[in-house]
């Protein structure tokens, strides 16, 4: 089964040392038991028994140092990162974000060539320390070009003066990697990263902004002093390496929704099923048991691409930067999906998705966080929409990517280079995945596919339609699903999915790309052609009702009771 279950952690590691970090963190949350970390998070203490935990463990240590920057068994590994972001996810958001901006904090200190730093920062992971990272400001969110981290020259180095909001981990962090510019510097040569220091009385932990076991920080620098050897970067670097860490972090979204809907899917389907209404089970309504095959679809695509996506990222390279489509992708399509997997469930068990007994309680609040961090969905689309023309109109041919499970540091995440450039990248050609396929529904995708295509070649956008950002939007929705197919089909080969599984997940993909080109018809500003093309999108699925009953037995009814939180 490709869903995580803690109790059967059976995912294959080269290493012994990975496994047992998976083990040490599985067996945190299990000895802690449900009915304290429910409380710990109603109560919403600083999650401090986790801290030491980690500490004790080496958890950060192994998992965050890269090789040969200290920790022997330390090593940038992304293929097992995603379980450990998984399994924090599993166990509550709030857990992984402590890790995941402590991933942030480091980006730019692992990117930096201020080696006394890194040196520092290694020995502070060996004894627990934790990591943030200071880029948002209460007034700019993500225009990040206005900050008002202001640093003015005194003597051999200088003063900062400014403002940091939303800043996870403020409190207690070893480091804190922060975002600013040089008084009189215009532009992005004026940029600086440097490390602050919470312990000094100059750095003030102004509050906690928000009402949960995180602390996501505003704190103040105030004349600030800063040694040359505090900065990581400086200029254009401190640009890149602004978003380069932002690259590597926000791929862990993904994976905390992956992990939160998994837990929220047990405890689901194993009260819904167990239920009994008017002498039969809650799961023999009909529309309930349809929630439950959809959900369970949507929760097997979603891990399905981002274990493929990490497969680029770890090859990803100077000549090949595939990863900047499917990575801001994680972020944006897998977590969207993750909250429409909680919407299914929620529906499924109703007034038990509130108890405070539940986990699905806490997820079905933290769901709605991880579309909006690190960049909205908006943001990301924006983004992904420049590989338009080249993904459609100029594939390449790139030799074959594997699995890639090795247990190797992946060295150039800290190397990406230049931000620029974007649209020149290109890919390989999506049309392989989809015609090497004979499964029914991903052959009425590939025809709404090409509709879309021949939308964009025979009617493309006019300049005015251009500036429409909603039009756009509607648009990169419609080219973010071609891209989730693709990989999705790429990782259903290498992990054997079930045909009828695969199947089932293309029954939902054809109805969300009907309902895409129907919101792209819908824009005012769309034309006659444009919806003539949208008109061709709008199919249904290939129904099979043997195919759905065998994935509701096969795939949705043995994870009823298999797996639930000690007490
Ligand atoms: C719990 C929490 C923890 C956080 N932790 C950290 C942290 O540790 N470190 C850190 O530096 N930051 C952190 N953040 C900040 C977070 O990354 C920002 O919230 C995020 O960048 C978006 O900024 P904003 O919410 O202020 O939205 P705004 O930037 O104010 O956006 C407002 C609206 O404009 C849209 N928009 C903005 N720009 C564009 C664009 N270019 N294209 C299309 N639409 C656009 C947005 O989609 C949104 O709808 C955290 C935030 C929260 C809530």
């Amino acid at each position: 089964m490709i869903l995580l279950n803690p109790k059967q952690l059976d995912r294959p590691y080269h290493d012994e040392r990975s496994a047992e970090v998976m083990r040490d963190l599985v067996a945190f949350f299990e000895a802690k038991g449900k009915t304290k970390l429910l409380e710990d998070y109603y109560d919403r203490g600083w999650y401090a028994d986790f801290v030491d935990y980690q500490r004790e463990h080496r958890l950060f240590a192994t998992m965050c140092t890269p090789e040969g920057e200290g920790a022997a068994d330390g090593r940038w590994d992304t293929w097992r990162n995603c379980e450990f972001a998984e399994i924090l996810g599993f166990f509550g958001l709030q857990y992984w974000y402590v890790w995941q901006v402590s991933v942030l904090g480091l980006g730019p200190i692992w990117m930096s060539e201020n080696a006394a730093l890194r040196k520092q920062t290694a020995e502070a992971l060996e004894t627990g320390g934790i990591f943030a990272f200071g880029l948002s400001e209460k007034d700019h969110g993500a225009d990040i070009y206005s900050t008002d981290m202001v640093l003015s020259p005194d003597g051999d180095g200088w003063r900062a003066n400014g403002r940091k909001y939303y800043i996870g981990n403020g409190n207690e962090a070893a480091v804190v990697s922060t975002f600013g510019r040089f008084e009189g510097e215009d532009g992005k040569d004026g940029y600086v990263f440097f490390g602050a220091d919470p312990r000094r009385d100059d750095y003030r932990l102004v509050q906690n902004v928000v009402a949960s076991q995180n602390y996501v920080s505003e704190f103040e620098l105030a004349d600030y002093r800063v040694e040359p050897e505090d900065v990581l970067h400086r200029g254009r670097d401190a640009w890149n390496a602004a978003l380069n860490t932002v690259n590597i972090g926000k791929y862990n979204l993904g994976w905390a929704s992956i992990g939160m809907c998994t837990h929220a899917l047990y405890e689901a389907i194993t009260h819904a099923h167990n239920r009994v209404l008017y002498g039969n089970r809650v799961t023999d309504f009909t529309h309930v048991r349809r929630m439950f095959v959809e959900g369970t679809s949507r929760l097997v695509a979603m891990k399905l691409f981002a274990l493929r996506a990490a497969d680029y990222m770890r090859s990803a390279s100077a000549e090949d930067r595939r990863y900047l489509l499917y990575n801001p992708m994680v972020k944006m399509k897998v977590t969207t999906q993750g909250e429409q997997v909680i919407d299914l469930l929620w529906d499924a068990i109703a007034a038990k998705g509130f108890e405070k007994s539940t986990y699905f309680g806490q997820a079905a609040i933290d769901i709605r966080a991880l579309p909006k961090l690190e960049g909205t969905v908006h943001v990301n689309i924006a983004l992904i929409v420049k590989f338009m023309p080249n993904y459609f109109f100029n594939p390449e041919t790139y030799p074959p990517i594997a699995k890639q499970d090795e247990p190797r540091n992946d060295d150039f995440l800290f190397d990406q280079g230049s931000t620029r450039g974007l649209g020149q990248i290109r890919f390989h050609d999506y049309q392989q995945a989809f015609a090497a396929s004979d499964i029914p529904n991903v052959a009425v995708f590939a025809e709404q596919t090409e509709a879309f295509r021949q939308l964009l070649a025979e009617h493309p956008p006019g300049p005015d339609q251009m500036k429409d950002v909603d039009l756009l939007l509607a648009a990169g929705e419609i080219f973010a699903l071609v891209v989730y197919a693709q990989l999705i089909l790429e990782n259903a080969e290498i992990y054997d999915v079930d045909r009828d599984l695969l199947d089932q997940i293309f029954d939902f993909m054809v109805r969300d790309m009907a309902k895409h080109a129907l919101t792209l018809s819908l824009q005012p500003s769309s034309t006659e052609g444009q919806v003539a093309q949208c008109q061709r999108m709008m199919r249904k699925p290939v129904e099979d009702t043997a195919r759905y009953q065998r994935v509701w037995e096969n795939h949705v009814l043995p994870l009823d009771g298999a797996y639930e939180m000690g007490a």
